[in-house]
Formats: C-alpha cells, structure tokens, sequence
C-alpha cells in the first residue's frame, strides 16, 4: 500500500488569518500575509519563542477552526485510490489530543497522526507528501518522493509543483500514480 504524508496548517486550513491576527496583537507593524515571501516571515518582528508560542496557542484551540471546503474530499478521494494516510504536522506533541480531535470533528479520513519537527523521518516509507512548507518541499525533493503544495507567497518562488486547491493536487498525484512513479 502506497502511503502518503498531508501536511495540516495551510494543506487541510486556513492557518493564515488566524495567525496574521494574533501576531498583529504583539507585532502591529507585522506585513500582511501577502508580503509573507519567506517562511519565517516574523523574524524581525518577534522573537522565535513568540512566534512557536503563538503557533502552540492555535493548535490547542484547533477545535474552533474549520477546514479548507475541499479537504475532506481530498482525503476520501486518496484513501479510495487505496492510499494509507499519514497526516504530519510540524506541532508540538502536546498538541495531539487537540489535533486528533480536530480530525475528527470534521470527520476527516486518516490512518495515522505524526507530529514532530522533521517530517523527513517519514521519507523512506512514503510514496509522497502533501505540504506548503518550502523546506520540507526541498527535503522531499532531495529524497526522490512525489511531492505536491498548495501555492503560497512563501513557497511560490521555489521550483515546486504547487496548485491552488486540494483538487487540483489530487489531479497531480493522480497523474504521478499513472505514469507509475514508483
Ligand atoms: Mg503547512
């Protein structure tokens, strides 16, 4: 069974917003989303603490997000296409019971939860990955895997195969599995 990884924050929702406002309330000057050209975007604006303990914030309160409109259809659509799934976040592990709670409130499909901060550990069993971040783009690239974004001001100028929705991507991988991309 071919397996693959979903990223969470802007793969499955719109973590954008949510994080634009609560920066602002420590960080007025912080830029607009759309001048986020570099994945660590705050620095100069907050320190990293800041940042990861804002980040951790909205993890433990995911419950009161909600979900790309495509997301659950992405997923059902990957697991009929007999795909194991992975869904990888880059979250701290106290953040699990709250993430897994999320899931299951929008009723979204899964075989497996992975929270750490190096997804590549995952490589080598994978067939592909779903995910914004530029640097785990890079590293999937570098192991050979499929590899597949949403597009995003802060990935878009690296050489990746990103798309603008869920569907679009599902397309893509879909297209890598008929060209039997092992
Ligand atoms: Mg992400």
């Amino acid at each position: 069974m071919r397996k693959i990884i979903v990223d969470i924050d802007n793969t499955l929702w719109d973590l954008t917003p949510v994080l634009y406002e609560q920066i602002r309330t420590v960080a007025p000057l912080i830029p607009l989303p759309t001048e986020w050209h570099q994945w660590d975007f705050w620095r100069g604006y907050i320190p990293e603490k800041v940042a990861y303990g804002i980040l951790r914030d909205i993890h433990m309160q995911q419950y009161k997000f909600g979900v790309y409109p495509d997301a659950g259809k992405f997923l059902i659509n990957l697991r009929k296409k007999g795909f194991y799934i992975i869904i990888a976040s880059h979250r701290e592990k106290g953040t699990l019971n709250a993430t897994e709670e999320w899931l299951k409130k929008h009723q979204l499909t899964f075989d497996e939860v992975h929270l750490s901060h190096d997804k590549s550990v995952l490589f080598g069993d994978c067939w592909a990955i779903v995910d914004d971040s530029p640097t785990t783009l890079d590293k999937a690239e570098k192991a050979g895997i499929v590899r597949a974004g949403l597009r995003n001001p802060w990935n878009e100028k690296k050489n990746h195969p990103l798309f603008d929705n869920l569907e679009e991507i599902y397309n893509y991988l879909q297209g890598q599995c008929a060209v039997g991309k092992p």
